[in-house]
């Protein structure tokens, strides 16, 4: 059985400080019944608009996470590889929607940023040191010389 659903995690996301906004979660899941275990498999897609983490520049993703999750009513069907992803339900009908949250919380992304080598904001002056450098830490010793030049003084 396919199960093809568009899902608002808006509220749910609302409450995460990197994201800023979301298009709704594309649900695309197969359902397999195999021996007393739903099999349920496939992709979750969401469009994501969050903050560079560290220039604060919005960016878009779009983030791909694999589902794969097992449910059965008879816990000695549960084999021990798959113990991880496999719930055991009271209810044959089982609501997906607390599942799709977990899983779209776990993949987001954690301290995004715009660009692997961004430099971010300067911490004293706040200057996005992608568009311009600042002059804060220039005149500033390497610490790790510091001891040299302490030497060299006497
Ligand atoms: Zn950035
Ligand atoms: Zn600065």
């Amino acid at each position: 059985m396919a199960i093809s659903m568009r899902v608002d995690l808006s509220n749910m996301l609302a409450g995460h400080q990197d994201v800023t906004g979301s298009g709704p979660l594309d649900v695309k899941l197969e359902a397999r019944g195999v021996s007393g275990i739903a099999r349920i498999d496939g992709e979750l897609k969401l469009p994501l608009q969050l903050l560079c983490s560290r220039c604060l520049t919005p960016l878009e993703e779009e983030l791909v996470i694999p589902f794969h999750e097992r449910f059965t009513q008879q816990a000695e069907l549960v084999r021990e590889e798959d113990e991880e992803n496999t719930h055991i339900v009271a209810d044959a009908k089982v609501e997906l929607t607390p599942y799709l949250e977990e899983a779209v919380w776990l993949a987001l992304p954690y301290a995004p940023v715009c660009r692997e080598d961004c430099l971010g904001l300067c911490p004293d002056c706040g200057t996005n040191r992608n568009e311009r450098p600042c002059a804060c830490h220039e005149q500033k010793r390497d610490p790790r010389l510091a001891g040299l030049a302490d030497f060299f003084k006497e």
